[in-house]
């Protein structure tokens, strides 16, 4: 895929800012399981926390694939930085853009391109991830807005966020999606997740008891919910893909030059063929992994159509491939780190811990696999499950 000049210095910018200002921090935010509000600020002021929010709402605009190389890097830096960056942009403020109402363009998006406000997306239920129609949060009518009651997990910058899109049900079978400005009396963080991988990134459950919404701050109407959240998450893989592929090629790099470097039988291990079949099948999955992402990228921008070649089942085939691709090239780049690839000192178990990640959220490889199958036999509705997301 042939990138403009602009695409190729957005790119550069943000390798540069990857290189300087995360990956050395990387190890450290790890290791304190928290990132720091520097980063923050930096990230605001490179613009990136703006980067699916339209100029005339103070953000940078940028077309999908722009967006993805971007994200490629941020992860190459620290998956953890890329995963709230991608949240903030991908699930919250590019749903503002999509569903919301030009007062709650005008009043909200501002403050999320600046970084003044973080964003959160507060879907999963401790009973309903897979299965987003279980979401039992309950939303119902305060006068002219409403009031939310139940329980998030995993809520992804819930302790830091300003902003949050929450699901909760407004009637018998449908969802409403709901702006809950932050902090807000009744939204209280409750447990930080003790992650396995991503562990700088900030994933809290979170208690709603009573939180007040006004009713300007419905996105859409209170029953297309479950609508505005697949529409999100459709987005939202493609987003996770292009991590996956910044793990995954940060994976090999650290091979290449690790296997150049280390000596047994009085030469580098690089030279053995073992090794370097493992090297090449690495950067072949990491190279298709990224193109099927951007394959995916294309269709951002579009309707979003239905069938095999729509926007949902291109996102669905880009995040089971980088994510599963993630998983492999470092899981290898482990084995070709030998002991010193078990251990903490080096890069590459976090890695392989950030890759595992990316096969669980935003989908999981089951459920995107069946995606996948529902929308290529979508002409034939009795054979598949119309509820999987
Ligand atoms: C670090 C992290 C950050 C997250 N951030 C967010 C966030 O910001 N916002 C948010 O809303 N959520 C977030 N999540 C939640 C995440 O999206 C869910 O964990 C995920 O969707 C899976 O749901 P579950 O954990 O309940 O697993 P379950 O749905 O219980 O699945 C358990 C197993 O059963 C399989 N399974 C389920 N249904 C089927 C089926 N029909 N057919 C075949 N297999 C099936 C699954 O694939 C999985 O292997 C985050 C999770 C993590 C770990």
């Amino acid at each position: 895929m042939t990138l403009t000049a602009e695409q190729r210095e957005i790119q550069a910018l943000a390798r540069e800012f990857a290189e300087n200002e995360i990956r050395p921090r990387a190890a450290e935010w790890d290791q304190a399981r928290a990132l720091d509000d520097a980063v923050f600020a930096k990230l605001a002021e490179v613009g990136f926390l703006g980067m699916t929010i339209p100029e005339e709402h103070g953000g940078l605009g940028l077309d999908p694939l722009t967006y993805l190389l971007v994200l490629e890097e941020l992860a190459w830096g620290d998956a953890a930085v890329a995963l709230s960056v991608a949240v903030h942009n991908g699930l919250v403020a590019a749903t503002v853009v999509r569903h919301g109402t030009p007062d709650q363009k005008r009043d909200l998006l501002p403050a999320l391109a600046s970084g003044e406000r973080l964003g959160a997306f507060a879907l999963s239920e401790p009973q309903a991830g897979s299965d987003v129609g279980a979401v039992a949060t309950a939303a119902t009518r305060d006068g002219a807005g409403w009031r939310l009651a139940g329980e998030k997990r995993w809520v992804t910058n819930g302790a830091r966020a300003g902003l949050a899109v929450a699901f909760a049900r407004t009637g018998d079978r449908k969802l409403g999606a709901f702006l809950v400005e932050l902090p807000a009396a009744g939204w209280t963080p409750t447990n930080r997740e003790l992650t396995m991988g991503f562990r700088g990134s900030e994933t809290v459950s979170v208690e709603l008891s009573g939180v007040a919404v006004p009713g300007t701050r419905v996105l859409g109407d209170p029953e297309s919910g479950f609508r505005i959240a697949m529409e999100a998450l459709d987005q939202g893989r493609v987003g996770l893909a292009a991590q996956a592929v910044g793990i995954a090629r940060a994976a090999l790099e650290h091979a290449v030059m690790y296997a150049l470097g280390r000596e047994q039988f009085d030469q580098p291990i690089a030279r053995f063929g073992g090794i370097q079949e493992k090297l090449a099948e690495m950067a072949r999955r990491v190279t298709a992994a990224r193109l099927v992402t951007h394959h995916a990228g294309a269709a951002m921008a579009e309707e979003i159509g239905s069938g095999p070649d729509s926007l949902t089942a291109r996102a669905a085939i880009a995040k089971l491939t980088a994510s599963e691709t993630a998983s492999w090239v470092a899981d290898e780049a482990v084995q070709i780190f030998g002991g010193y690839g078990y251990m903490r000192d080096y890069p590459v178990e976090k890695l392989m811990r950030d890759a595992k990640g990316t096969e669980i959220f935003e989908g999981t490889s089951e459920i995107l696999r069946l995606v996948i199958a529902r929308e290529l036999l979508r002409d034939h509705p009795s054979t598949t499950d119309r509820r999987v997301t």
